[in-house]
């Protein structure tokens, strides 16, 4: 569904820089590793005067996502919000405070159960939906699948403790993925708070708020004390108009998996955000490498759904196994057909896991052939070490590599080990790690190895500089 900005550029013979400007003038900031979702990428054809062909990956899955929505039959959707930040900042007590300012949860007297995403209705009818998985390895995860689900982030920063590594972290993980951040001063209600310092703070990291002139929404709330949470939700309503979010509710369901788990009494269990169409009672739907008709639907009240419309989460019953999160789900005509792309999918699936082992050596050398050709504009890189002054210098040192035909993007730079988060932010971007005198988790290690993800391990700062130069021209060696 989601295209590189290069692969389309290649696939219309049209040079990267002008897709990115043309993507510019429609106000999506983008560089050539990032992907766009294929109505944005469908924009960009028109504009270049090519009509639209979208072929999918074989004849099998032809037609799953091929559905073009006329803009008359766009209508608005909810916003879908992720909340991000540093541990102990107050992401967990926000999700449960503004949980309770749903009003529809007080006429349905329901019970509320935890699906990984609640939506919540404000005074006045509009909805909201939030995100509720905190930690910014599953929006992430969810990226490096090429799923978009997050419309925006709202980045929690405690007053009292102001900008940490995780919110830097944050900072860097909205920014690749392109979605707008509203930033929520958090813990106000605790005495002698200095919001200047934060403001100085995420001034630093190039969050410039509306009160320095600007154009970051900064609310300060206390989850705790439940203060101005509807200031909060209308700077995401406000947002959400900016944005222009919108779906065609009228046709064959679309969305991404949030959660997934293998339920004793139940079975498979997935929670889906419904990103497109009607997601109804009975329908036949694929789910990832599973299938299965919708035997029961249920939302974060636990009540029981016939039909799920854009941005709501839903739990579903009656897949065939447990999709893993960010896969896609579409609905299907027939069992027929969802069979026969369940099967294409778990057999691709088989050889992805058989070729795993020397995806990481591929990715480079398919990185390189691609900048020797002058393919690949940006090289992007995450960057981990053991102090400060080192991440630094890294980063000022990788920046001036940049040239003219090929530009050194660092997307992250920051002290420790290397994580799961940066493999996924690396993942999604098309980057590679640098370790500077740090070691990767074995979780780290294994999902680099699953998703050919390539880590450099260095000590000595000129030689990641050489390599680094040395993947700019397209020649470096690959990995022994
Ligand atoms: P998370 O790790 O970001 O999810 O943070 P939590 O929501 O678990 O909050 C960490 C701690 O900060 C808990 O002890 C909360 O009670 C406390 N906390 C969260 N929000 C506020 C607030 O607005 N004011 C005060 N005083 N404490 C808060």
């Amino acid at each position: 569904e989601a295209i590189t900005v290069q692969e389309l550029a290649n696939r219309m013979a049209a040079r990267g820089g002008e897709v990115v400007k043309a993507l510019f003038r429609m106000g999506v900031m983008a560089t050539l590793t990032q992907t766009i979702d294929a109505d944005t990428a469908e924009l960009v054809v028109n504009e270049f005067g090519h009509r639209v062909r979208r072929v999918s990956e074989s004849d099998v899955e032809q037609g799953l996502e091929g559905t073009v929505d006329a803009d008359e039959d766009m209508l608005p959707r909810p916003p879908v919000v992720t909340i991000m930040g540093h541990v102990d900042h107050g992401k967990t007590s926000l999700l449960d405070a503004l949980r309770k300012t749903d009003v529809a949860a007080r006429e349905a007297g329901g019970i509320t159960q935890h699906i990984g995403a609640y939506q919540v209705t404000v005074q006045g009818g509009q909805k909201v939906t939030f995100i509720d998985t905190p930690g910014h390895a599953a929006f992430t995860a969810m990226r490096a699948r090429g799923a978009s689900v997050t419309d925006m982030v709202v980045l929690v920063v405690a007053a009292d403790d102001g900008v940490m590594p995780q919110t830097i972290e944050a900072i860097h993980h909205a920014k690749a993925a392109g979605v707008p951040l509203i930033v929520a001063v958090n813990k106000i209600d605790k005495p002698g708070v200095n919001l200047d310092r934060v403001r100085q703070e995420l001034l630093q990291h190039e969050i410039v708020v509306e009160s320095l002139g600007g154009d970051t929404m900064e609310i300060q709330v206390s989850a705790t004390k439940a203060m101005n949470l509807d200031k909060l939700l209308e700077a995401i309503l406000l947002q959400a108009e900016v944005l222009d979010l919108k779906a065609n509710p009228n046709r064959g369901a679309e969305g991404t998996v949030i959660e997934s788990k293998l339920d004793k009494g139940r079975g498979p269990v997935a929670t889906v955000l419904v990103q497109k169409g009607t997601l109804r009672q009975g329908d036949m739907v694929v789910a990832g490498a599973e299938w299965g008709r919708v035997r029961a639907m249920l939302d974060d009240k636990g009540r029981q759904l016939k039909e799920a419309d854009p941005s709501l989460p839903v739990e579903i019953l009656g897949l065939s196994g447990v999709p893993a999160a960010g896969e896609p789900l579409s609905f299907v005509e027939d069992e027929g057909r969802a069979r026969e792309i369940s099967e294409f999918r778990q057999r691709k699936l088989r050889e992805k896991q058989a070729a795993a082992a020397g995806a990481a050596r591929g990715t480079l050398a398919d990185m390189m052939a691609r900048v020797a050709a002058g393919e690949q504009k940006e090289v992007a890189v995450v960057v981990k070490a053991d102090v400060q002054g080192s991440a630094e210098a890294l980063g000022v040192t990788l920046n001036k590599l940049s040239r003219d035909e090929v530009k050194v993007r660092v997307l992250h730079s920051a002290v420790g080990q290397i994580t799961e988060s940066d493999i996924q932010l690396a993942k999604a971007s098309n980057a590679i790690v640098v370790a500077f005198n740090v070691r990767a988790t074995a979780q780290a290690r294994e999902l680099a190895q699953r998703e050919g993800v390539d880590i450099r391990y260095y000590s000595i700062i000129y030689e990641v500089a050489d390599d680094v130069e040395q993947l700019v021209r397209g020649k470096l060696a690959p990995i022994q």
